[in-house]
């Protein structure tokens, strides 16, 4: 049985970076550049003055002097005709600096008078202007593939003309729940029977790790049932399943895999919660075997199948860091196999401080409800006490900001 670590390795050695698709700029936010970008042409695109004011001869106003006002260059305008010695053009931020002209000053430092411009400071050849060139070089890799595209480098794109970009595929999951006891919500309860949750809180995983979500619905603990619905399943980039891998009797997903030409990497992990938690491929494609327990199903996600769906719509940085955290109180711990504790998170002066997010035992959901992030624990680590540091890992949601 592998340890955390070698199981997460297994995984994240086992995906790869899903084909490029071309999308629409604005639908690339958030999304992973494909291919490297090279600018078409230099950033600013020609001299422009930084600031509102004159473009003049730095020569003409070694020191304060008064010139004749020559004209007049909004931004979006342009001119041909060079600056004449002794003079200046007016200018606003943004405008291409007119020929001949060598710097700007602001208007803060004039006074205009009667078709006069009065200098009151000397101004140095190349004050206030942004050159040709001077933010990007023509040609240069501004983007390379593997970008995170946030809105800066939507900015980049843009500003290039890009209206379509080459990004990663999204990858589609196929989210399949097996087993006799559920209904789906909306569905009459009956004495017995319980509400498929995993298959919802599994696709809504899978979408705000930025996937697509594919609903599979439920297979029944029999062979046939779960064959149609893994065959199904395996038509997606990626199959997740949600219980029916432990040693039940009836739990058959194992076999129907194997049936199906699935190689099986693992069955379990040496982690608690989350111990029957199975691995697979076929042909190259990810095949996640979940515990059925929805909060060991949710941690296991967490921390196997997200990391490798970041990678698949190839994501350079798919691990979530782990800070350091004091802990509130003590927290009990058996050597052995890494645990992941439910913690709640607080910040203080820039620290971090944790304390269980409510009991532990996996039948409870609602301590995850109240978890910002997971507190991992090495394998060998025997009880904490309070003022220990742990290492946690933050969930997505607000649990690493503070209020206003
Ligand atoms: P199993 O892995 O089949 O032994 O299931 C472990 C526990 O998870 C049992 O209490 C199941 O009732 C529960 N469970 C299994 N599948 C789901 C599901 N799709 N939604 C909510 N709970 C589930
Ligand atoms: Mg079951």
């Amino acid at each position: 049985m592998p340890t955390f670590e070698e199981a997460r390795k297994i995984i994240l050695d086992s995906v790869i970076p899903l084909g490029v698709e071309k999308v629409e700029i604005l639908t690339a936010v958030g999304r992973v550049l494909a291919e490297d970008i090279a600018a078409p042409w230099d950033m600013p695109l020609w001299d422009n003055t930084a600031m509102d004011g004159y473009a003049v001869h730095a020569d003409d106003c070694p020191e304060a002097a008064t010139l004749q006002l020559a004209g007049f260059l909004p931004a979006g305008g342009s001119m041909t005709e060079a600056v004449a010695r002794g003079t200046a053009v007016k200018i606003l931020t943004g405008a291409p600096i007119p020929p001949g002209a060598d710097a700007v000053i602001p208007f803060e430092e004039t006074e205009e008078k009667d078709g006069q411009v009065v200098i009151k400071k000397a101004v140095k050849p190349r004050d206030h202007i942004r050159f040709k060139g001077e933010d990007v070089k023509a040609g240069e890799t501004v983007l390379a593939a593997g970008t995170l595209l946030r809105p800066s480098e939507i900015s980049m794109l843009a500003s290039f003309g890009k209206v379509f970009v080459p990004v990663h595929r999204k990858v589609r999951v196929a989210v399949l729940s097996t087993g006799d006891e559920l209904v789906e919500p909306g569905e009459a309860l009956a004495p017995g029977k319980i509400i498929n949750s995993n298959s919802l809180a599994l696709a809504a995983a899978v979408k705000q790790a930025g996937g697509i979500p594919v609903m599979l619905g439920i297979a029944r603990d029999n062979r046939e049932s779960l064959r149609e619905k893994l065959v199904e399943g395996l038509r997606a980039d990626v199959l997740i399943t949600s219980a029916g891998v432990s040693a039940g009797d009836r739990d058959y997903v194992r076999d129907v895999l194997s049936e199906l030409m699935v190689t099986q990497a693992f069955w379990k992990v040496d982690i608690k919660p989350g111990r029957p938690t199975a691995f697979g491929l076929r042909d190259g494609k990810p095949i996640f075997s979940l515990p059925g327990n929805p909060v060991s199903s949710l941690l296991t996600f967490e921390e196997f199948v997200r990391p490798a769906l970041l990678k698949m719509m190839g994501h350079r940085r798919v691990l979530k860091p782990l800070v350091k955290a004091t802990l509130k109180e003590a927290v009990r711990k058996k050597p052995g196999r890494v645990n992941f504790i439910r913690v709640a998170v607080e910040q203080e002066n820039g620290e971090f401080y944790v304390q269980s997010a409510g009991k532990q035992d996996t039948g409870y959901l609602k301590t995850l409800l109240l978890a910002d992030g997971i507190a991992v624990i090495p394998a060998e680590q025997e009880d904490l006490k309070a003022g220990d540091q742990v290492n946690v890992h933050l969930l997505d949601g607000d649990g690493g900001m503070v209020e206003a």
